[in-house]
């Protein structure tokens, strides 16, 4: 009896859950609709406010797990359609104004960040969640509005950049079975462009030739968008140089002066906009090193130095997989992951509740500089208190040439989570 009723049970849950893997098409065009919000505050209190409504033709996203979150994020956004009451998406990103929040700035003014994010366009009224966590992951900050796709005030957006701008680089099939990523030309003048070029090449074979993303090279798709600066570089404050460029991206974000980011998410939008794509990889044609990566937003890197090919790979890997640093300060002014709260991100732990990570790969948890997977203590910008995969890892060094196993393992789930099936 006990068996037949477990064997009851299982089929009623197999049922419940083919109902909420729902059909895009039962709820979706073939549309994106690009959501533009303001995430303001300081460094204790947090509001959303939405800016504006668009669409355009084509939608290059998920269409797999279309209601199910992999990795939560430090944000998350989730769609219901009206009429059912069902969650028809979800969304998970990370955000440059929470990591404002952690900053000695963020005591002392309130400030306003762009956030775009887009979504596939729902047929019927729908009402969108936004919702901020910290690093409790809880809630801190939600935000509900409707979309009406017949409201005459969604902005018609369409591509705009000629095909001498936006070229194919690799296509392996269309944007709906493949992840489209979108390198983006920062600071190259337009006798450049070549060099551009060469760039996106050196870190596409760089990305390629690391595992798990060898093995998964066809499900990804490549376009380039070369729109040229007036002037070679990007803006570098500490030097007062201050240029024009696409992305409008300077070193100094947060007066930490690697960190070469755009808080200008709006304007890179609207330059891009009707173009198929799904990752945001900006290449800025400068010899200092820095650069940056946030979980589905975006990630940038300076070309012209000599670790840009392990810098974009590991930029990438937060920006597309979220993975965590693996690195670590002695002397941490903060502690970014609270003992009592398992990271969202899959490479960390605090061993709250490691069970939910590489648990199943650890042979002998006492291990130490052997090579093996195991728990090794600082990761996270923490030498105490939060633990990594392996002694090394791209995700920590320059130096070393490979995603530790913990990363690859991590990679391969967001590629499977993205892509209707594996070829
Ligand atoms: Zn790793």
């Amino acid at each position: 009896m006990r068996i037949r009723r477990l064997f009851l049970l299982f089929f009623s849950l197999y049922g419940l859950s083919t109902i909420c893997a729902q059909d895009f098409d039962k709820y979706f065009s073939d549309n994106t609709l690009r959501a533009d919000y303001i995430f303001s505050g300081n460094a204790t209190t947090q509001e959303i406010s939405l800016s504006g409504l668009s669409k355009s033709a084509g939608w290059a996203g998920r269409r797999v797990n279309l209601d199910t979150l992999l990795l939560q994020g430090n944000a998350q956004v989730t769609m219901t359609d009206c009429e059912s009451g069902r969650i028809i998406y979800k969304q998970a990103l990370s955000t440059l104004f929470q990591e404002w929040q952690h900053t000695e700035e963020a005591t002392n003014v309130r400030k306003a960040f762009e956030n775009t994010i887009l979504l596939p366009l729902p047929l019927k009224k729908a009402r969108i969640t936004v919702t901020l966590c910290d690093n409790r992951r809880k809630t801190v900050a939600e935000m509900s509005h409707f979309v009406n796709p017949d409201d005459i005030l969604i902005r018609h957006a369409r591509k705009h950049l000629s095909e001498n701008v936006v070229k194919d680089y690799l296509i392996n099939g269309k944007s709906s079975d493949c992840i489209d990523l979108l390198y983006i030309a920062e600071g190259y003048t337009k006798a450049e462009m070549p060099q551009f070029y060469a760039d996106v090449e050196k870190a596409v074979h760089a990305l390629f030739s690391h595992k798990p993303f060898d093995k998964y090279r066809k499900h990804f798709n490549i376009r380039t968008v070369a729109i040229p600066s007036e002037c070679t570089d990007v803006s570098e404050p500490l030097k007062g140089k201050w240029h024009e460029t696409p992305a409008m991206s300077h070193f100094s974000t947060f007066y930490s002066d690697r960190y070469l980011m755009t808080e200008h998410l709006f304007r890179l939008h609207d330059l891009i906009e009707g173009i198929p794509f799904e990752h945001i990889v900006i290449l800025a044609n400068t010899p200092t090193y820095g650069g940056g990566g946030i979980y589905n937003l975006y990630m940038l890197t300076s070309a012209r130095q000599k670790w840009f090919e392990p810098v974009v790979v590991h930029e990438f890997g937060h920006s597309f997989a979220g993975l965590a640093d693996e690195y670590f300060y002695d002397d941490q002014y903060e502690t970014y992951y609270p003992a009592d709260t398992e990271p969202w991100e899959l490479n960390v732990t605090t061993l709250a509740d490691f069970d939910k990570k590489w648990r199943h790969m650890v042979k002998d948890v006492s291990l130490r500089n052997t090579g093996d997977v195991g728990i090794y203590e600082g990761a996270g910008y923490q030498s105490k208190g939060v633990y990594r995969g392996s002694f090394n890892c791209r995700m920590r060094t320059n130096e070393y040439p490979e995603f530790c196993p913990v990363c690859r393992e991590s990679i391969e789930k967001v590629i499977k989570y993205h892509i209707k099936s594996v070829k």
